[in-house]
């Protein structure tokens, strides 16, 4: 199933959570252009050079563990890519087609090993449009900020607040909602309340 939505409206706790309860594989697309991101900054990789980055995609494909850990060309990186100057620059990586074609391509044999959560942004629409079950995740921008403050140190609301709406507008290009997906609001639900409701969607597509 696919969970699609903007920065910040929680998406990955949804994910893991009901990947968690369903028994379902969890995968984080996120976090695969965080960490090639990560990569092309650590091996001076221009960010504006799409073919250079395409290369470097092909040669280090992300992978992921069973605890949650994220690798690529050998190095755990689940914290670092967790990191302010990553959430700047990934949206300039991920802008790249190229880019994008070697990830979706990834993503699709990743999802392809039995039932699976897939969250990003373009899940529903491009990496898997024949999903059981499609959301579109939204919540609303006071709260997107609030909560993101909970998960980081260092930064204030209004930065927080300003730093995620400044991250949509630059995602809004590969950002597609499908027109089947089903709108689950998390502004005033609580995670288990979003899990149940997804779950039940899950539930009724069986
Ligand atoms: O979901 P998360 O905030 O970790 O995603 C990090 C970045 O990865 C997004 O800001 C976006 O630039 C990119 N992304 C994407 N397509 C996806 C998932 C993430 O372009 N399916």
């Amino acid at each position: 199933m696919a969970i699609d939505g903007p920065a910040g409206a929680g998406k990955s706790s949804v994910a893991r959570g009901l990947a968690a309860r369903l028994g379902f594989h969890y995968l984080d697309t996120g976090a695969m252009y965080r960490a090639l991101t990560w990569l092309a900054l650590h091996e001076g990789v221009p960010l504006d050079d799409g073919p250079a980055l395409e290369g470097l995609a092909r040669a280090h494909p992300v992978t992921f563990g069973d605890a949650g850990w994220v690798a690529i060309a050998g190095e755990d990186v689940t914290t670092r890519i967790r990191e302010p100057e990553i959430d700047a620059a990934v949206p300039v990586v991920a802008r790249h087609p190229e880019v994008r074609e070697v990830m979706r391509a990834r993503q699709r044999e990743l999802g392809r090993s039995g039932d699976s959560v897939i969250e990003g942004r373009d899940i529903g629409v491009v990496v898997v449009p024949d999903a059981e079950v499609k959301v579109w995740l939204v919540a609303d921008p006071a709260v997107r900020a609030r909560r993101r403050h909970l998960e980081r140190d260092g930064l204030g609301i209004d930065e927080l607040a300003e730093e995620l709406r400044r991250r949509d507008e630059r995602d809004a290009i590969n950002t597609h909602r499908a027109v089947d997906a089903v709108e689950v609001d998390t502004t005033t639900l609580s995670l288990d309340e979003v899990i149940d409701r997804i779950a039940g969607l899950v539930e009724v597509a069986r």
